[in-house]
């Protein structure tokens, strides 16, 4: 109606008529616009905040109690890297290596993690490495479901605050946990899933590149994989 009512002062104007309101009409309207316009669903946070955020989180995180994991360990795990990081990696639990110096991937899979991101022109620096359990499982064992719904909600806030473009989880046991299946590795490579909204692939664990060499270029093949759909998106972006 309030359309109607403009349109039509519009062609009174043109018509050579005077002191018309279709300014203060168009004035409303735009007020009304931005009334019920939808809110933003994320703030843009800075990279400082990331960081504090995520550095409480880690604090937190170093208290915690909320698995038997907790009697074991040496250090907790939080996570590492660039806290406003377009990509991040996610991997199913620390090792020894972790366990005794509290940084994700820094025995020999992590060292090989390096390899592959240089390998597609990524510095550790640049992406967030974190695991589903912030605590290693003795002897390396599968993470139990109850210590993956215990420790879940850390990786779900540290996503929410770091709000990477793209995931990329590192092996069969970090996939299944967050996309809820059963299914093989070899069935959900050189797919795009979504974890809470934000697009994910799957790869193998560099553990299970270390045991078996000839996985090594199904790897390659998803890194690149995934750096053409972080393009797709950043293009998308305009
Ligand atoms: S594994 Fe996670 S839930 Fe369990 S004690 Fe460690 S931080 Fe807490």
């Amino acid at each position: 109606m309030r359309n109607e009512v403009k349109n039509y002062l519009r062609y009174l104007a043109d018509m050579g008529e005077k002191d018309l309101p279709v300014g203060e009409i168009e004035a409303a309207q735009r007020e009304k616009q931005a009334q019920t316009a939808p809110k933003k669903r994320t703030q843009k946070v800075s990279a400082g905040d990331k960081g504090r955020l995520l550095g409480e989180l880690a604090e937190q995180i170093a208290r915690c109690t909320k698995c038997e994991l907790h009697r074991t360990r040496t250090n907790t795990v939080p996570g590492a890297g660039n806290p406003d990081a377009d990509i991040m990696f996610i991997g199913e639990a620390p090792g020894a290596d972790e366990d005794a110096t509290g940084i994700p991937f820094v025995g020999r899979a992590g060292k090989l993690l390096d390899k592959f991101l240089a390998a597609i022109d990524i510095d550790r620096d640049e992406v967030f490495i974190a695991n589903v359990l912030k605590c290693r499982p003795p002897n390396n064992r599968d993470p139990l479901p109850s210590e993956e719904a215990a420790c879940m909600p850390y990786l779900l806030r540290q996503i929410e605050i770091i709000q990477p473009k793209i995931i990329c989880c590192l092996g069969r046991v970090a996939a299944q946990a967050l996309l809820k299946t059963k299914a093989p590795l070899s069935k959900m490579r050189g797919q795009m899933f979504s974890f809470h909204s934000i697009p994910m692939i799957v790869t193998y664990h560099p553990a299970a590149v270390l045991r078996n060499d000839r996985l090594k270029r199904f790897v390659m093949d998803d890194l690149r994989f995934l750096m053409s759909k972080y393009e797709e998106i950043l293009e998308g972006e305009g």
